[in-house]
């Protein structure tokens, strides 16, 4: 699409989402607030609305990775000398108790969600399947992706990427706390010219 032409031309650019489909990694962090730890419900509320108001304004197929860290991570345990793989385990069904809450609340918004697993558990969500998920994301549901890969040693990033790719999804976008308060002109920790930016559009 050209960026040329009439200022309504120009206009109508930059209200067209660049992507069709993404993947929001969400960090445990997120859903934690000023505690640092646990699910905030209101905290959980808001992340919810966004995604809502995100999904109706630009009409972008959304898929949630979503992480454990308020909860448990696997290097935790393991510094604290458990074996590896078993707290990562741990980690993973951490990721599990903050997607069905993000459900619960996306629901209560009328957002029609599907929780996809990959460590099974056919009670409360539903297997990763990539053709299923696909489907929800084309039906309009947001699809968020817990427990990671399934598999030890990784972290919820990884997962991030490889879902992005199978799904074909046009990006990835992270929203992580790691001590910032908010969104700046370049990293803050970094570049001392950084300014805060107090308002943003999606776009
Ligand atoms: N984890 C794992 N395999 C995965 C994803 C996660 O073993 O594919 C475990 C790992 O122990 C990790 C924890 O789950 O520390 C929580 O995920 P993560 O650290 O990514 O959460 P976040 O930092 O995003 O809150």
């Amino acid at each position: 699409m050209s960026q040329s032409g009439t200022s309504g031309e120009a206009d109508a650019v930059a209200d067209t989402p660049r992507w069709q489909r993404i993947i929001l990694k969400l960090s445990g962090e997120a859903f934690a607030g000023e505690a640092g730890y646990g699910v905030d419900g209101a905290i959980v509320r808001q992340l919810a609305e966004e995604i809502v108001e995100v999904r109706s304004d630009l009409g972008v197929d959304i898929a949630i990775v979503v992480g454990g860290g308020n909860i448990w991570r696997g290097m935790t345990g393991a510094g604290a000398g458990m074996d590896r793989a078993q707290a990562d385990y741990m980690g993973m069904l951490a990721t599990i108790i903050n997607s069905l809450a993000l459900q619960d609340t996306l629901e209560q918004l009328n957002q029609p969600t599907r929780v996809m697993t990959a460590v099974h558990m056919e009670q409360i969500a539903e297997p990763y399947i990539r053709r299923r998920a696909m489907r929800h994301l084309e039906k309009g549901r947001v699809v968020i992706l817990a427990g990671g890969l399934g598999a030890p040693f990784f972290t919820t990033d990884t997962p991030a990427a490889l879902r992005a790719a199978e799904l074909s999804a046009g990006a990835v976008i992270k929203g992580t706390h790691s001590g910032i308060d908010g969104v700046y002109t370049a990293d803050p920790k970094l570049d001392p010219t950084a300014t805060k930016l107090d308002e943003i559009s999606y776009m």
